[in-house]
């Protein structure tokens, strides 16, 4: 069954089963799950959730909201890594680290507190990325600068919040943002070119993205994960 919901058409889960009401409920993606009896009629159950809309609506808003605090940050009990889900555990030791094996993020610390586990995954965050970085720079390194008598940067991972990246033509310098360890692989690889291709241009007009497509024809699907 699909219903229309907010002005977008949302597909129903149902589940029949041997009870005497219907339910409605919103899933933790945000899909709209209803359970009944097997002899349900499709409109009464469509009547149950025409007349729950502003509720279904304000379930979605909040499960959105949910995950993405989960994505930010790592207090939850799970933490996106390279676009991994990963289950968070503390443990405690002599020096704060972290330690990634499968799908365990394992955070040994010297006292649990947040500021000591915002701390230790920054820092763990902003290695990985750059060295991911370091291993991918040389295509760009030669084509945007060395073919353009450019100085190679100095890249560097800081936290931001409302950027992803940012690049200093003059003083040859990328920074790019710790939060991208949340996102798939490809994402980071999308806003370290980003950054170079501001070297040869500066503004994000047409010329500029003809330019990133030319080195990255999918940028467009990178540039798309990161919203
Ligand atoms: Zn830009």
């Amino acid at each position: 069954m699909k219903v229309l919901i907010g002005g977008k058409t949302l597909p129903v889960v149902i589940t029949r089963k041997k009870m005497k009401n219907i339910t409605l409920r919103v899933s933790k993606d945000g899909e709209i799950r209803v359970s009944c009896p097997h002899y349900a009629a499709s409109a009464e159950i469509e009547r149950l959730i025409y007349s729950n809309e502003a509720w279904i609506l304000d379930q979605q808003l909040r499960r959105q909201k949910e995950n993405e605090i989960n994505r930010e940050g790592v207090n939850g009990p799970v933490v996106y890594w390279l676009g991994e889900k990963k289950y968070v555990r503390y443990l405690p030791a002599k020096r704060d680290s972290l330690f990634i094996e499968g799908d365990i993020l394992t955070f040994f610390l010297k006292e649990e507190s947040d500021e000591r586990i915002e701390k230790t995954f920054r820092k763990a965050a902003a290695k990985t990325l750059l060295d991911l970085c370091e291993e991918r720079r040389g295509e760009w390194d030669r084509k945007i600068c060395r073919d353009h008598y450019l100085k190679e940067p100095e890249i560097s991972i800081r936290y931001m919040t409302s950027k992803w990246g940012v690049c200093y033509p003059q003083k040859a310098k990328i920074v790019l943002s710790t939060r991208l360890i949340h996102y798939p692989l490809e994402c980071m690889e999308y806003v370290l070119l980003h950054e170079y291709v501001h070297f040869l241009v500066p503004n994000h007009s047409r010329t500029f993205y003809d330019t990133v497509r030319r080195h990255m024809p999918d940028y467009a699907f990178r540039k798309k994960l990161l919203k």
